[in-house]
Order: structure tokens, then C-alpha cells, then sequence
């Protein structure tokens, strides 16, 4: 039996061709980068309306994995905020949805590039096991910022295929929790639904990987809870994408550097 050196994909993962990857929160830790740009959009809007401070906990109940806009409109409206929803043209200074979606974007823009991102080591292992392992990967995001973000993190080369929220808009096609963005994604690969996995942190996510029927979606706890993710969607939940590796790695690694299993 030829042995496989390096980190190989669990069995959980056996009859899947293709793994489709969510960014922010499953690749990378961006929901830092994001939560300090929002917090910076909202305090003072939020100030000069008289509505409740912004917090973090805004991030997770009404913008994560969410369209900007939408997640725009979801945070003013929690405060009973009503501004037209304008056009995604709108300058940054304009008091509208999409003015204030593009004013983030700005603020967004300048802290990656000056603080820049590092992705999840164990994310990153996954991928690599995947892609030596034959297996096709692509990114599926909401965020405008994928291609940005991916530089950011020196992951663009691993991924031939990106969906972001700039090709969803392109092709008119309607964002998460709907499944179309992963649907297009798994024919750009050409691989059947079913014999594709979706790997998602957020409920909206899960819930268009149930959607579009797929043939595995994996929950990322990275604070949404594993029974939400479940209860929205996910087959399985883990902590860390290092968890789908397969189990018997250490051992290998163990027994090479021991010498005692023969190359
Ligand atoms: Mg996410």
C-alpha cells in the first residue's frame, strides 16, 4: 500500500469531489477585521440618530454572512433607523443604505491593508490536504471584499474559483441563505451538488448549503453555537477545519519520525 506523506482528508469526506469554502470566519479571522469596521461605520451614525450604542453583538445578530447592504439595512432597523436604500453608486458621504455600505467598505479597505489577516492554520491545512489529494476547492462568499481578503491572507493562488458578492451581483444571482451562489460555484467545477461539500460559520450559510441540497454541509463553530448551526442546516459541526483531517496523522508523523514504518 503506497504511503501518502502530509496530512490526507478524513473519511467524513469520502464521495465528495469538491469542497466549497465560506471566507470570512471558516479561512479567515476577517470578522475581526470587519466587526472594527462596522463599529467604526455605526458609532457615530447611530450617535446622531439618538439610538442605541452600537456593540459587537450587533455584528452576529444582524450583518454576519450577510450581503452588506443587507446587512446595512438589517442594523438600522433594529434601531428603528429608515433611510432609502439609494443605489450602490452612492458615494460614501450619502445617507443612504448603500452610501453607508460603501462608506464601510472604505473603512473596511484601509484596516486590511494596514493590519492585513492571517488565516486559520487549520483551514489552510485542510485545504492543502484537499487540493494534494485531487479534490477541487473554491470560495463562496457574500463579502465584495473576497479577492481583497484572499491577497490579504496569501491564499488567492489555491482558488480558481471564487464566487464573491461582486460575481453574485454580476450574474444577478441572490445571496445566502438562497443556495445559488454555492450551486454556481459547484457547476464551475463541475461537480454535482451532491458530491460537493459546504463548509460555513454562519447560519445564513449552512442554510443555503441545506437548501441546495448538498452532500455535506459542515458547521464551523466560531461563535454562532453548534446547535444553531445544526438547527439551520449543518450535518456536522466542528471547532477547527484541522478536525477533518484524517485521524491517524499524528500517528504517521509519529512512526516516520520514529523510523519505524518503512518509506
Ligand atoms: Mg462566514
Amino acid at each position: 500500500m503506497p504511503f501518502s506523506p502530509g496530512p490526507r482528508p478524513s473519511s467524513t469526506l469520502d464521495g465528495m469531489d469538491a469542497v466549497l469554502f465560506d471566507l470570512d470566519g471558516v479561512l479567515t479571522p476577517t470578522a475581526v477585521v470587519h466587526m472594527h469596521a462596522w463599529a467604526r461605520l455605526f458609532t457615530p451614525v447611530l450617535a446622531a440618530h439618538g439610538a442605541a450604542p452600537y456593540s459587537d453583538a450587533d455584528y452576529f445578530a444582524f450583518i454576519d454572512g450577510k450581503p452588506r447592504y443587507d446587512g446595512v439595512h438589517s442594523l438600522l432597523a433594529s434601531r428603528g433607523i429608515e433611510l432609502p436604500w439609494g443605489d450602490p453608486s452612492d458615494a460614501p458621504e450619502a445617507e443612504t443604505v448603500c452610501g453607508l455600505g460603501n462608506r464601510k467598505n472604505a473603512v473596511f479597505t484601509e484596516v486590511l491593508r494596514t493590519e492585513g489577516v492571517t488565516p486559520y492554520p487549520g483551514s489552510v491545512a485542510l485545504v492543502d490536504a484537499l487540493i494534494a489529494a485531487g479534490r477541487r476547492v473554491a470560495v463562496v462568499s457574500s463579502s465584495r471584499n473576497a479577492v481583497p481578503v484572499l491577497a490579504a491572507a496569501g491564499l488567492t493562488d489555491r482558488f480558481g474559483v471564487v464566487v464573491d458578492g461582486l460575481v453574485a451581483a454580476a450574474r444577478a444571482l441572490p445571496g445566502k441563505p438562497a443556495p445559488d451562489t454555492y450551486l454556481d460555484a459547484a457547476a464551475q467545477l463541475g461537480v454535482p451538488a451532491e458530491r460537493a461539500v459546504v463548509v460555513e460559520d454562519a447560519e445564513s450559510g449552512v442554510a443555503s448549503g441545506r437548501a441546495g441540497d448538498f452532500g455535506l454541509v459542515v458547521g464551523v463553530d466560531r461563535g454562532a453555537g453548534a446547535a444553531t448551526l445544526i438547527a439551520h442546516g449543518a450535518d456536522l459541526v466542528v471547532q477547527d477545519l484541522a478536525d477533518l483531517l484524517a485521524d491517524d496523522v499524528e500517528t504517521q508523523t509519529t512512526d516516520t519520525i520514529d523510523g519505524s514504518t518503512p518509506l
